[in-house]
């Protein structure tokens, strides 16, 4: 069964290396070191990573994780044709950037117009583990086994940008113990439509130092068989703080860290003079979670708030926020220390 399924989608990717234009991968990378604020506590520098010093103004809406009827190989129906899956994301969804992560396929940029195509990505889809690789430099799938490592290690080698897919999901829950050998990773989702707790792996990669973002995704499946065709679709997204509406100004907000992750509320976020301040037009509880440099998590809540503000102390390697109101959750990214 596997070896007839794969011989199809080497097919089709023969097909697309024929028919279609270059990837266009995204060249530049981004330097952290432009996101750099410092501080000083008792005369002692304190050199900070801050993903929102360099926010655009737009606030444009993301969908990053997207399967079509090229998954149907994998997931049994497909989710419909590229255009359609596209245009629903345009035009009901409202989003302003997308792609499409379909199960160990590249599907191509259909080119429908006012979304901005994100590029040629793939959701390599392995026993235990699904990766999330954008950026593609070709339209080519190239299977590199089983081992997360060696997934990571390929992707990130040939200039894609890397995320680890559901790690709560119970078939490819990711343990701990795995996270803590991952040495580099772009993203990693903590929102998708059934699970809100994402960060339980994230937060193990921050507490290492890594600098990775959260992303809230649909994983858009749709079969209308189902009950509610629509239940991943318009369920958990990404606003990105752009300077314009374009590939590679959204890709420059989503590397730096420069977005926030949601399934409803609508938020401002700053970091300056060391606070950490959250606004939103709805009342809202907004928790800050933070991890010492004795390795100590804490949480601190303030309630029926549309203005929190939170300090930053020299005793910590990382805070972050969640916003919670009638609309649903928020997550900011992680403001951290950096650490040579
Ligand atoms: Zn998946
Ligand atoms: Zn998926």
């Amino acid at each position: 069964m596997f070896l007839i399924l794969l011989t199809i989608s080497l097919t089709g990717c023969k097909k697309n290396e024929i028919s279609i234009p270059p990837a266009n991968q995204v060249k530049s990378i981004v330097d952290y070191s432009n996101n750099y604020d410092t501080l000083y506590f008792q005369n002692i520098e304190y050199i900070l990573y801050n993903p929102y010093k360099k926010s655009g103004n737009l606030e444009l809406k993301g969908s990053m994780h997207n399967h079509t009827n090229n998954s149907a190989p994998v997931d049994g129906y497909g989710s419909g044709d590229p255009v359609w899956v596209a245009k629903k994301l345009r035009d009901e969804g409202n989003f302003d950037f997308y792609t499409f992560t379909d199960h160990n396929f590249i599907t191509p940029d259909p080119e429908i117009g006012d979304i901005i195509w994100m590029g040629a990505a793939i959701e390599d889809t392995k026993n235990g583990h699904h990766i999330c690789a954008y950026n593609l430099p070709t339209y080519k799938y190239i299977d590199k086994g089983e081992n997360l490592f060696d997934i990571l290690n390929y992707y990130n080698s040939i200039g894609a940008f890397t995320s680890v897919a559901h790690p709560n999901w119970k078939y490819t829950y990711l343990k701990a113990e795995t996270a803590n050998k991952i040495s580099k990773l772009h993203f990693m989702e903590v929102l998708v439509p059934n699970d809100t707790k994402g960060h339980r792996c994230l937060d193990v990669l921050r507490s290492n130092g890594l600098i990775t973002f959260s992303l809230g995704v649909d994983d858009f499946h749709y079969n209308e068989e189902w009950e509610n065709p629509n239940r991943y679709f318009n369920k958990s997204w990404i606003i990105a703080f752009a300077e314009e509406k374009e590939k590679t100004s959204i890709w420059k907000s989503l590397l730096s860290g420069s977005f926030y992750v949601t399934n409803g509320p609508a938020i401002k976020i700053s970091f300056n003079n060391g606070i950490l301040n959250i606004k939103s037009n709805t009342e809202s509880t907004v928790s800050y979670i933070s991890y010492t440099l004795d390795g100590i998590q804490d949480t601190i809540s303030i309630n029926y708030t549309f203005d929190a503000s939170y300090n930053w102390s020299n005793n910590l390697l990382w805070v972050r926020a969640e916003v919670i109101n009638s609309n649903g959750i928020a997550f900011t990214q992680a403001i951290h220390l950096v650490e040579d």
